[in-house]
């Protein structure tokens, strides 16, 4: 904290285009050790290593490269004003920035948070969760190759109870940034309190993925599998429920069904492998937790439903990707998230039945539309209210597009121009002529 305080004027005075040279050399050399990051990112999180090739480690780079640009755009604004008055706004970084992030996504979720900060001039000090701390101390390493001064970003792993706690009540910090739990998150958000930082927030999700019958069933087929079942379904934004139109319901399901019998379940290093083990036991634990649950509450298993442990599998946290059928919205597998490859088909009559039982959540993080009508692929966007919604795709981001989650999915967004406005704070300067 102290480093990034130190470090903080000489880098916010940096010339922009100097910030922008940074950001695309960090981007070159996560490119240049792409292939160790993407095998220390499955080593360590366990996930596939053709997910961690494909997605992470590039999203990771592009998303420097995206903001890279944005060093050089950041505008104030000249206000109207009476004729002896010149008034004009400066944007400036908001400071020391505490960021703390999950070990879903670790090197994407890291470069997510300091890419947006260091563009603006922030300093920051970053929290990767405990098992996952590899790609940011590797993230680190690059910084400082790539020229960044020493003490403007700081990896700093530890324990959630210790040094994540440490952040939110810090009076020292400006911002706290953070991706996680839900219950995590209210717990920083009163922790802030003390200096009133200011708090963003990326938390939990029980994403609706709506499929009509007049969609193009098979593309709805991989687009809902790969909504639940990207990453072992540990994905905020995952279509954990699954609503299909009741005329194609048996149809649809049946297709899920056999698509998720026939995914690979393997260990994350096998480039063949499409479902790695979780994280973590405890992980392992929850979700299988939540297959009993949902067996208790009536649910049908069309595919999965266990624990994966023929042979070598015994060795690892896997879980069969698991589609339930027969459920209800109420049903306790639909209403809180389980962050497991476990997908939840519900029926629903209409488009109005849809859009009802879809906003029935606590959450509002993300929502997808399958559909070959134009129209109604639009008016349901619109009804849905989450922060980001897919039509005829799923789980797709953009450093360009704003991520952000509506209702208790958080607050504030990452990516795009609204992550930009996240670092920053607005001065207004009066002159008198
Ligand atoms: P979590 O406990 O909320 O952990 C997230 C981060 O917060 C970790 O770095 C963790 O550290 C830290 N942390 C834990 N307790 C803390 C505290 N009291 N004060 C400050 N920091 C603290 O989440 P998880 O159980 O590991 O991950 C799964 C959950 O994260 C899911 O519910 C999912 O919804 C959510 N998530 C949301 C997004 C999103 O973008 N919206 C992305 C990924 C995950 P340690 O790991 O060291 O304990
Ligand atoms: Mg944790």
């Amino acid at each position: 904290m102290a480093a990034a305080r130190a470090a903080f004027d000489r880098w916010a005075a940096t010339k922009p285009s100097q910030r922008t040279i940074l950001l695309f050399k960090i981007a070159e050399l996560i490119d240049k050790h792409a292939e160790e990051l993407a095998l220390l990112e499955t080593l360590d999180n366990g996930k596939a290593i053709f997910e961690s090739k494909n997605v992470d480690i590039p999203g990771a780079a592009e998303v420097f490269r995206y903001y890279a640009g944005w060093s050089t755009k950041i505008y104030g604004e000249t206000n109207p004003s009476s004729e002896d008055f010149f008034n004009y706004t400066l944007r400036e970084p908001v400071g020391v920035c505490g960021q703390i992030i999950p070990w879903n996504f670790p090197l994407l979720m890291a470069s997510w948070k300091i890419a947006p900060a260091l563009a603006c001039g922030n300093t920051v000090v970053l929290k990767p969760a405990e098992q996952t701390p590899l790609t940011a101390l590797f993230l680190g390493k690059l910084l400082l190759e790539a020229g960044v001064p020493k003490g403007v970003v700081n990896i700093l792993p530890g324990y959630g109870e210790t040094a994540g706690a440490a952040i939110a009540p810090h009076m020292g910090i400006d911002k706290v940034a953070f991706t996680g739990s839900t219950s995590v998150g209210k717990e920083i958000l009163k922790a802030s309190a003390g200096n009133l930082k200011r708090v963003s927030l990326e938390l939990g999700g029980k994403s609706p993925n709506i499929v009509f019958r007049d969609a193009d069933l098979d593309a709805a087929t991989v687009g809902a599998m790969l909504g639940i079942f990207f990453n072992q379904g540990q994905v905020c934004c995952a279509g954990s429920r699954l609503f299909v139109e009741e005329k194609v319901y048996d149809e649809f399901t049946d297709k899920v069904g056999k698509f998720a019998g026939g995914l690979k379940i393997g260990p994350g290093t096998d480039p063949e492998t499409k479902i790695g083990p979780l994280v973590s036991k405890e992980q392992h634990e929850r979700v299988s937790r939540y297959l009993e649950i949902g067996k208790k509450e009536g649910a049908k298993v069309k595919a999965g439903g266990d624990v994966a442990n023929d042979g070598d599998l015994k060795k690892g946290y896997f879980v069969k990707p698991t589609v339930f059928t027969g459920v209800k919205n109420s049903m306790q597998i639909a209403q809180e998230e389980i962050f497991g490859p476990v997908v939840s088909a519900i029926p629903f009559k209409d488009e109005k039945d849809a859009v009802l039982q879809g906003n029935d959540t606590l959450y509002g993080l993300a929502a997808g539309v399958w559909t070959r009508d134009v129209s109604k692929a639009h008016r349901v966007a619109r009804a849905i209210k989450a922060g980001t919604v897919w039509i005829n795709c799923y789980n797709l981001t953009d450093p360009a597009s704003p991520f952000g989650g509506f209702k208790q999915s958080g607050w504030g967004y990452e990516n795009g121009q609204d992550g930009i406005e996240g670092y920053l704070k607005t001065k207004t300067v009066m002159v008198q002529l």
